[in-house]
């Protein structure tokens, strides 16, 4: 065994597959020897385990057998591209790939690639990472950054977030939306004759009663504390005003955990062309303030 040097073009080269073997062996990676055909010249544990063979059952196959179908005319293509100038390609240098589990299962993977000579032969080790559960926890902590964990909606970062988007989109393509900023009524008084935990059930009950009433486009927030935020899309006020009513009565109806029942003050606007975020924000403020100082349980339209 042993590299005999480099070649004209500074690719590492092998008297035999033995070292290969051995770097395959120790390797973090799931590792695989390709010639230029594409053949699997070798394979090491890791290897079968991430796409679901035995490591010698890979020997032959061909590395498109591990591209998603759709991917493996482009995938041929590129190997070939790459094979004519093969550069290192360390890991995390291109894009995140789909790879094809033998269960079917397409699995995202990272890869590096390494050309080497084998007896004269030109082959690329490639080296490959399961990202898997990288991205499943990418996707957790980004759920957990744009929501409430007590009711589980969109958090308020996100809504500003999502309400700058409407505003654009607003910009971009026409149409209107509209806002409804609801706050529970005595919310202190639950909380001090009930302690807090049970106002935290109430909370859930009452997201659970408004995510029941408005449409796959809308987006429901929790604003902060026991005040919620609703984002109408291609709503109008008449529209809007009719969903808060709507809310206010089903509310007043909803059976709570305690105290048996709550009311909700509601405001509600439309964006105006051209408005900034903390405009529209500060008029469906007043309009709630004033639902409140009218006597609570109402909705109020600005
Ligand atoms: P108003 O009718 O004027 O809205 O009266 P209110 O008592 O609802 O208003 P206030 O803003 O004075 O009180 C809001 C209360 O909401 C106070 C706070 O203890 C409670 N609260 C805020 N966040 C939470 C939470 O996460 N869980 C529980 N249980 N209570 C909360
Ligand atoms: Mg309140
Ligand atoms: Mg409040």
């Amino acid at each position: 065994m042993g590299q005999a040097g480099a070649s004209g073009d500074g690719v590492p080269s092998f008297a035999d597959t033995a070292t290969l073997r051995w770097m395959g062996d120790i390797s973090p990676y799931a590792v695989l020897l390709v010639d230029g055909d594409g053949a699997i010249r070798q394979a090491n544990a890791k290897a079968g385990t991430l796409f679901g063979y035995g490591a010698e059952e890979m020997v032959g196959l061909s590395i498109e057998t591990l591209v998603p179908e759709g991917d493996r005319q482009r995938h041929g293509e590129l190997r070939e591209t790459y094979l004519a100038a093969p550069r290192e390609r360390p890991m995390g240098a291109g894009r995140e790939l789909q790879a094809l589990h033998r269960s079917g299962e397409v699995i995202p993977v990272e890869i590096a690639l390494v050309p080497v000579d084998v007896a004269g032969t030109r082959m690329v080790m490639v080296s490959a990472i399961d990202l898997s559960v990288r991205k499943a926890l990418e996707a957790q902590l980004h759920h957990q950054a744009n929501h409430d964990p007590l009711t589980g909606l969109v958090n308020r970062y996100h809504f500003e977030e999502l309400l700058a988007r409407e505003i654009e989109r607003g910009q971009r393509y026409g149409g209107g939306f509209a806002l409804i900023m609801l706050d529970i009524d005595h919310f202190k008084a639950v909380n001090d004759t009930y302690g807090h935990l049970e106002g935290d059930k109430v909370l859930r009950r009452f997201a659970e009663e408004l995510t029941g009433k408005i449409r796959a486009a809308d987006t429901l927030a929790r604003w902060g504390g026991e005040e919620f935020m609703l984002l109408l899309p291609g709503t109008d006020i008449a529209g809007a005003r009719a969903l808060a009513e709507a809310i206010r009565v089903a509310v007043n109806g909803c059976r709570m955990p305690v105290p048996g029942q709550v009311t909700v003050s509601l405001g509600v606007t439309g964006y105006r062309n051209g408005e900034s975020v903390w405009g529209l924000l500060k008029r469906v403020d007043e309009a709630l303030y004033a639902a409140k100082l009218a006597g609570r349980d109402q909705v109020v339209v600005l």
